[in-house]
Order: structure tokens, then sequence, then C-alpha cells
């Protein structure tokens, strides 16, 4: 949609859902996998730093900022895992991208669906470099606002045609299964997380709990495995067995932040991490046999949000979801913002 300078393009949670659903929720995340794709394979010209994170007891609130020179972008984020129990989302978020030219906004949207996207077709390109060819069967464990979106990313780029769910709680499997039952995958619901791994390809972990759980251990994880361990993405907060590391070519986003934050925070701090963006490149190799186990230690960062920001100015083009937003102030003489807000006096009272 065209929009003036002084007005800002918003996407509302409502509007969100309705590009979505307009798409197909698996176009989307097919689209947003090539976004990321590129800007990973531009990695070294972005400006980086790991999230800034703010802690307390029960959660964290992140600001992830980054830039190509062109662009900038951040998400707020938060992550509190005892929001679920009373009725709250473990993670919400919102977003903006803004012009480097002008440092004007130039759009400002929900990212709370947008991350569930972008967090899924993150784990499918990391999953396409990574997990033997022809993987088929995806262990799910953690049924909750995330995976339905990871089991349909991993369907549309990875071609699994199979899903075998855990999650501690069996209402969570089920909404799972009832969300997904229709859309052409084989849906399996397990006892036990070992259970749900029994013949998998590939494990996506995705469960919310603020401590080193250990979701799987080392005896379920056959060789030739790929794991997206996704659920573990702050201090103390982890999901992996730390003897499942030792077995794994672990690869991670940006170093200096998984470290902080991903499962590797459990081992020395100069244990050997290779850099997905590495792998797209074909700077270093993915998988290196059938019998090796890979690793994409996921945290989220920040250039997979601005991707999901480009692929949905771009979608905006073309899609009329969104609204102007009176964002930025527009005086007729720049200097004169005083005498706008003085004249707005004026039309008030007459
Ligand atoms: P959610 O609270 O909706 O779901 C989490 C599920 O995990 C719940 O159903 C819960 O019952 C289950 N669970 C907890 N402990 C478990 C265990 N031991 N075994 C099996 N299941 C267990 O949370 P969500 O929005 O789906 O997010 C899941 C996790 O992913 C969170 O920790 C979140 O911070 C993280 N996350 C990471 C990224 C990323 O980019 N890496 C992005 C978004 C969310």
């Amino acid at each position: 949609m065209p929009h003036s300078l002084n007005t800002v393009p918003f996407v509302s949670v409502e509007n969100m859902m309705r590009l979505v659903l307009d798409k197909g929720v698996e176009t989307c995340m097919v689209e947003l996998a090539a976004y990321i794709e590129e800007d990973f394979r531009r990695w070294p010209l972005f400006d980086k730093t790991p999230r800034v994170a703010s802690h307390s007891s029960d959660g964290v609130i992140e600001l992830m900022p980054t830039s190509d020179g062109i662009d900038y972008g951040f998400k707020y984020v938060n992550g509190h895992p005892k929001n679920m129990k009373e009725g709250l989302q473990t993670v919400t978020a919102f977003g903006l991208l803004a012009s480097v030219d002008t440092g004007y906004p130039v759009l400002l949207t929900e990212m709370t669906v947008l991350t569930a996207l972008r967090t899924a077709a993150t784990s499918a390109v990391a999953s396409t470099y990574l997990a033997r060819p022809g993987a088929k069967v995806l262990a799910m464990i953690g049924n909750g606002a995330q995976s339905e979106f990871q089991a349909l990313a991993l369907k549309a780029i990875n071609g699994i045609d199979t899903v075998r769910l855990f999650d501690i709680d069996p209402a969570a499997t089920r909404k799972c299964i009832d969300n997904l039952t229709g859309r052409g995958l084989n849906l399996i619901a397990c006892a036990t997380a070992e259970d749900a791994l029994e013949g998998a390809d590939i494990v996506t972990t995705c469960t919310a709990d603020k401590q080193y759980a250990t979701i799987l251990t080392d005896n379920m994880i056959g060789s030739g495995i790929h794991i997206n361990a996704i659920g573990g993405d702050c201090p103390g907060k982890t999901e992996l067995h730390r003897d499942i590391l030792l077995r794994a070519d672990i690869f991670v986003e940006y170093p200096e932040q998984t470290r902080i934050e991903g499962e590797i925070q459990q081992l020395d701090p100069d244990h050997p991490v290779k850099e997905l963006w590495q792998v797209i490149t074909g700077q270093i190799p993915g998988r290196t046999g059938a019998d090796a186990i890979t690793l994409f230690d996921g945290v989220g960062f920040a250039i997979e949000d601005f991707s999901a920001l480009r692929w949905l100015r771009k979608t905006l083009e073309t899609s009329p979801r969104s609204v102007e937003l009176d964002l930025i102030a527009d005086p007729d003489d720049p200097r004169d913002l005083f005498g706008m807000v003085m004249r707005e006096q004026e039309r008030m009272a007459g």
C-alpha cells in the first residue's frame, strides 16, 4: 500500500493473521526462508551485536537490533515460561524497520506471529543444510505456541511427512494434532520423548522452562540425526544434556550471542562451533556424513527478524493488510515543532 513520509504502515495482530491466511501459512514460511537465506549470504555486512537482555526471576525482555546499512530493524521480544499457566503467551513481540538514510521508521508491526513464522523458517533453513538428505520423520518435543509452525515449515521446505509429538502436557499434544490434522502430515502422539525420537531423522526441541532442563539425554540420540534446539535461548535455560553436545557438530547463528544463551553455555567458552551462514555460503561443510549428529543451537538472532521485516514490507506492496499510523511529527518548517503544537491548539479551539 502506498504511504506518505509522515505516516508509517502498521500491521496489527489481526492484519498479520489475515495476511498469513491470504497467502497460506506454508507459503509465508517458504518465502521467509528465502529472505533469511538471502540475508545469511550477506552476513558480514550486517551490524551485529548480542541482543540486549533485561532478566527477571520469571523471564526476560530483549531488544534485537541490526542494520545492513540501508535499513535498520529491531524487535522487542519477551520470554516468560510462567505466562502460559496464567493464560498469557510465553513469547510476544513487535518490531520496526527504519530507513538508515533518514532515520524515519518505514514499518511497525506485531511480531508474535511473525516470530513463530521466522523461527520455524530458520529451523527449516538449518535443516536444509544439516539434516540427512531425504529426511521424512520429525520428532517435535514441546507442543506449544511455536510447534505447529515448526512442523509445517519442515514439511513445506524439507519434505517431512511424519511428526512424532511429545509434551509433558498431553493437552498441548492434542491441541497440536488438532491444529495440524488435514495438512498432509502423519501425526503420532507419543508417551515419552524417547518414544517420539524412535525413527526420527530430525528432532526439534521447543520447550519452555527457565532452568537447565534435560529434554533429551545422550542415549536417545542415534547417529545421523539432526537436532534443532530452539527452546533454550537464555542464560540458565537449556534443553539438551551436555553429553549430546560433546558428540555433535554444533552450528550457531552468532557465536557471541549463542555462547551466552544457547545450549553451548554448558560448554567451555572455546569449544568449537560453526556458523550457519558459512555453511550456506559454502565456506565450510554442513553435514559431513550419514552418521554425523548435527545440532542447530538456535537462539534467534536479529538478522532473522530483519529478514522477516523485509519480507513483510515486500508483501505489503500488494497486500491491503496494514493501516497508516500518524507516528512521525511533520511540521511545515522542520525547526518549528513548537509552532506545530500551538497551531493544533488553535485547531482544537476552533
Ligand atoms: P509455549 O509455552 O507455548 O510452549 C512450550 C511447551 O513446552 C508447553 O506446551 C510445555 O508443556 C512444554 N514443555 C515444558 N517442559 C517440557 C518438557 N520437559 N518436555 C516436553 N515438553 C515440555 O512456548 P513457545 O512459544 O512454543 O516457545 C517454546 C520455547 O521456544 C520458549 O522457551 C521460547 O523462549 C523459545 N523460542 C525460541 C525462539 C528462537 O528463535 N530460538 C523463538 C521463539 C521461541
